[in-house]
């Protein structure tokens, strides 16, 4: 089975890419991010908690995100696995991800860590508000707070791999194909 985390700052190509990858590959494409969205949009109990928190570009309590991942995957029928994208974005949430895939007997395969440089975010971040509609990517302030909370709880998790020879970087920066290729001489190593 190939179970990969597909990680990096909010910008950084993770859907993008992690869309390409689950056709060319077989896999479930779990995004914590539409999850979150789904939930708000049906107005569940959890799409209103989370809303108060996506809105300020904060994250989602680890539990409540946790809770929801448990709920929501379904694995795997025909699939060869799952690729996650958005999550885990801390460590607690990486280490409960661990539980619940040694659990099932399908461990993460590996964490995949697009690298893309601040002012790059930004100008994505703010292209993509204007065009998709998502409020937390038209605000300044807001798209700041997600990347300063990247450093300070998200990034940690790419220690939390590296512990575990689990943690491979790439480029995030070129065309959406050859930053697919890119992934893919990675994954064929796994
Ligand atoms: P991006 O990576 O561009 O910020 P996402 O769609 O992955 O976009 O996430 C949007 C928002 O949803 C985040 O800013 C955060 O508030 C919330 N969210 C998504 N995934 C998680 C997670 N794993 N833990 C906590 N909050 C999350």
């Amino acid at each position: 089975m190939l179970n990969i985390v597909l990680f990096g700052p909010p910008g950084a190509g993770k859907g993008t890419q992690a869309t390409l990858l689950k056709e060319k590959l077989n896999l479930i494409h779990l995004s914590t991010g539409e999850l979150l969205r789904n939930h708000m949009a049906q107005h569940t109990e959890l799409g209103d908690l989370a809303k108060v928190y996506i809105d300020k570009g904060e994250l989602v309590p680890d539990e409540l995100v946790i809770g929801m991942i448990k709920s929501d995957m379904k694995c795997c029928g025909n699939k060869k696995g799952i690729i996650f994208d958005g999550f885990p974005r801390t460590v607690a949430q990486a280490a409960a991800l661990d539980e619940l895939m040694n659990d099932l007997g399908m461990p993460v395969s590996g964490m995949i860590a697009l690298e893309v440089p601040h002012d790059e975010l930004i100008d994505r971040l703010l292209q993509r508000g204007a065009t998709s509609g998502r409020t937390d990517d038209q605000r300044n302030d807001v798209i700041e707070n997600r990347i300063s909370i990247y450093h300070s709880l998200t990034s940690p998790v790419m220690e939390y791999y590296k512990k575990q020879n689990k943690y491979y970087p790439v480029i995030g920066i070129g065309d959406i194909d050859e930053i697919n290729e890119r992934l893919l001489a990675v994954i064929n190593k796994l």
